[in-house]
């Protein structure tokens, strides 16, 4: 992708105990990415705490080292030094701020367009697919030596931020990265079988009651579904892993855009929202407090399951007017 990593490199040199973060409510690119930078950082001789705000959702326990990634309260001491990965501001760190010194210096290596670039050094790359294509480039451009470990977690980034490679960020150029990791050491079938193909009975539960939700607008081109805290409970899937239940919504026919819109803590509402080929869903996201892409994106707004269900769909409906549809 021609990017120079002349700055991320000379910060890597100069540090000697890192802290490596990502976003809160890790998907596969933010853990495929905190392991590819954490295995690279001790191959250069570095010590590396690896930390995440949540914790690692089950089905990414397999990779290795996944067990090594911490909850901010289980580490000790603050890093002068810390890599921040896939996060499109300083907010989606989450609560793993609390570890990093006052004068802590931070490079931000993401991929959301949506990104503010609060690194005091930022490799900040929209084209790419994932956050883990990114370290690919870092990596295969001569940063260190490709492994087995280094070659499935980025590939598991690419796997999922691609959504199995079919959404319109997979590029040729990924095809032949994927190709590439695959001779290297990652087990294609295997990731793609824990990370995309295998749920729990908690999971299926919880989309039985997500679909029992699911609504349309009168026009059919916006769906969304409601999953409040009781669901959660009844279902007893944790409120953290929610991925692919917004796709239903999305891929029904002629719909455009697909929103989950799920109760988080007291007074907190998570949206999701996912395009398939017109709306700028980044946008919305972006203007409402959060942001991603224009194809997935989301925020986190306060008020209740039907002021926000309101306020979102007034949103898309307004996008999708604008665009003449
Ligand atoms: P998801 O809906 O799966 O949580 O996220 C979809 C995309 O939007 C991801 O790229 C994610 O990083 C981004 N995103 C989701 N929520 C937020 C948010 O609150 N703030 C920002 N900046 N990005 C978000
Ligand atoms: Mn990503």
């Amino acid at each position: 992708m021609n990017q120079t990593f002349d700055a991320l490199n000379r910060f890597i040199e100069r540090g000697t105990r890192f802290l490596v973060v990502s976003h809160l409510n890790p998907d596969g690119d933010a853990i495929g990415s905190t392991l590819a930078m954490g295995y690279a950082l001790r191959k250069l001789g570095k010590e590396v705490t690896m930390v995440n705000e949540s914790p690692v959702p089950d089905k990414f326990l397999f990779l290795p080292g996944a067990d090594e990634i911490r909850l901010p309260e289980e580490v000790d001491g603050m890093f002068d030094t810390v890599i921040a990965l896939d996060c499109a501001d300083r907010a989606r760190i989450g609560t793993a701020v609390n570890l990093f010194a006052e004068s802590a210096r931070v490079a931000n290596v993401d991929h959301h367009v949506t990104n503010d670039l609060f690194g005091d050094v930022n490799v900040v790359v929209p084209r790419a697919a994932a956050t883990a294509e990114i370290l690919f480039d870092w990596i295969d451009g001569g940063a260190v030596d490709w492994d087995d470990a280094l070659a499935g977690t980025v590939y598991t980034g690419l796997l999922t931020d691609t959504g199995g490679f079919r959404y319109s960020n997979a590029t040729p150029a990924v095809f032949r990265k994927a190709a590439k990791l695959v001779e290297t050491g990652a087990h294609a079938h295997r990731i793609a079988d824990l990370v995309l193909e295998t749920l729990t009975m908690e999971q299926i539960r919880l989309i039985r009651i997500a679909l029992s939700s699911l609504q349309r607008s009168e026009d059919g081109k916006i769906a969304w579904i409601r999953l409040r805290r009781e669901d959660f409970e009844q279902s007893g899937q944790s409120r953290q892993d929610v991925d692919g239940i917004v796709n239903y919504a999305r891929n029904i026919i002629g719909v455009d855009v697909g929103i989950l819109i799920r109760e988080s803590d007291a007074g907190s509402v998570k949206v999701s929202l996912r395009s398939r080929e017109r709306v700028d869903v980044g946008k919305i996201a972006k203007e409402l407090g959060g942001g991603g892409h224009a194809r997935a994106a989301g925020f986190t707004a306060r008020g209740t399951l039907d002021e926000v269900e309101q306020m979102i769909l007034q949103h898309v409906r307004a996008e999708l007017g604008r665009d003449g549809q």
